[in-house]
């Protein structure tokens, strides 16, 4: 599924790697640029695979995912991350980038199976649109909202991991944030598809509802 082109130059900042990921109708171009850098709220240093170009190639017409992200703002591949936790699709403000799960990653328990599969699998361009929204959002939000919706996240999170009930004032914050976003990637999604852009060939109009309704209930 993973097809390596063989390329790889160096930079002065990092390693060049370019890769096709096939997936039936779904080709994903991509060039990779590891980085050693200050790039982590997280951990203040560890290397990140930025990508400079995430280039579909569905039945009819290419695109190419940057156009839609805000100015300045990037896409890095969440699934070479070095730290397990952060290996799923989020959004980092201050750094502007879009952490996406290229290549697969988050397996379920000891099984081979992923929570994220990789980009060419059903339903991941639409949680990149996802994600794209919450960047446009998260990039016009004044710096104060935003960290108090970055901490009420990530207390949603945690009681989560716990199977801990969520205060509800939290709770609805959280779900408006994550129900504008997938109302934002089905409206991204419809447009383009008006523009002979599928970027899910695979999924129907009522499969895409169902998809985001999964994650709102979860
Ligand atoms: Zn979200």
């Amino acid at each position: 599924m993973v097809e390596r082109v063989p390329v790889g130059s160096t930079t002065c900042q990092g390693q060049i790697e370019e890769y096709k990921f096939r997936g039936g109708l779904i080709t994903a171009e991509i060039v990779i640029e590891s980085l050693d850098g200050n790039l982590s709220a997280v951990k203040p240093i560890r290397r990140v695979a930025m990508v400079n170009n995430l280039i579909f190639w569905t039945p009819r017409k290419s695109f190419c995912f940057d156009l839609l992200l805000p100015k300045g703002w990037r896409f890095a591949d969440a699934g070479r991350n070095p730290d397990q936790n952060l290996r799923g699709p989020r959004v980092e403000k201050d750094k502007k980038l879009v952490y996406v799960p290229l290549t697969p990653s988050c397996q379920k328990g000891n099984s081979d199976e992923f929570w994220y599969p990789g980009i060419t699998f059903f339903g991941m361009r639409l949680a990149t649109l996802h994600e794209i929204t919450h960047a446009i959002v998260y990039s016009k939000m004044p710096d104060e909202e935003y960290q108090r919706l970055a901490v009420e996240t990530y207390t949603h999170y945690l009681a989560r991991q716990k199977a801990k009930k969520v205060p509800e004032n939290i709770k609805n914050l959280f779900i408006t944030d994550e129900r504008n976003a997938w109302a934002g990637a089905i409206r991204y999604l419809r447009q383009l598809r008006q523009n002979d852009v599928d970027l899910e060939p695979y999924l129907s109009v009522p499969q895409i509802r169902n998809f985001a309704h999964g994650y709102l209930d979860a």
